[in-house]
């Protein structure tokens, strides 16, 4: 899902609502308008999140969502804060027919084929297993990882050579990722979710699947 436009609701209502306050903080009318912002920055809010909770419903029987750390919710920065919040998350969670919520246990740090744990991944964009050898985009790692902890199965080479692989090698079935070569692999999480990747279209007031 790309959720830019939610996340253009939540800094523009922000914005507007920091303006008012320093205008108009203390007086009467300034709190009314505040009021007036916040309510319609809920509604249109909503209207997104219903929406996009309906279209991931669509996509599947069963939906994984990576299970939130509230830890961590105090040292992400602020601008990350302003965007699509953690409680935008968890409503659209929450509406999603067959929603599971995936432990978030070593999603970008454990190679998705044997287990091994890179305790050294920082920022890195790529995983690089060292005991099974797979070199992997990281964010593509991760959703593998979520997707076999979603169905209950340990790290196994054999299995991820049997049933991952076959997926991202020039386009899969079930991702519908388009075909460049034949053995080609998918890059990274982009590539391999692409033809089903959905954005807010403003004409249609709707979120529709984006054009490949
Ligand atoms: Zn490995």
């Amino acid at each position: 899902m790309d959720t830019r436009a939610l996340t253009t609701v939540r800094i523009s209502s922000f914005e507007k609502r920091r303006s008012v306050q320093r205008k108009l903080g203390g007086l009467k009318r300034g709190r009314r308008l505040l009021a007036k912002c916040s309510r319609r920055e809920r509604n249109r809010a909503r209207k997104h999140v219903i929406e996009i909770a309906r279209v991931i419903g669509s996509l599947a029987e069963v939906n994984g969502f990576e299970g939130l750390r509230p830890r961590r919710m105090l040292r992400r920065s602020r601008a990350r804060n302003r965007g699509i919040t953690r409680a935008d998350w968890r409503s659209i969670a929450g509406r999603v027919e067959g929603a599971v919520e995936v432990p978030p246990r070593h999603t970008s740090d454990a190679c998705s084929r044997c287990g091994w744990e890179n305790r050294d991944l920082r920022g890195s964009a790529v995983l690089r297993c060292e005991r099974c050898g797979l070199t992997m985009d990281r964010q593509l790692n991760a959703a593998i990882n979520l997707h076999l902890r979603m169905e209950g199965v340990p790290h196994r080479r054999e299995r991820w050579d049997e049933n991952v692989l076959p997926s991202l090698v020039g386009g899969h079935p079930l991702t519908g990722a388009e075909r460049r070569g034949p053995d080609e692999l998918a890059r990274g999480l982009y590539d391999a979710v692409k033809p089903k990747l959905y954005a807010y279209d403003r004409h249609a007031d709707a979120y529709l699947r984006a054009p490949t």
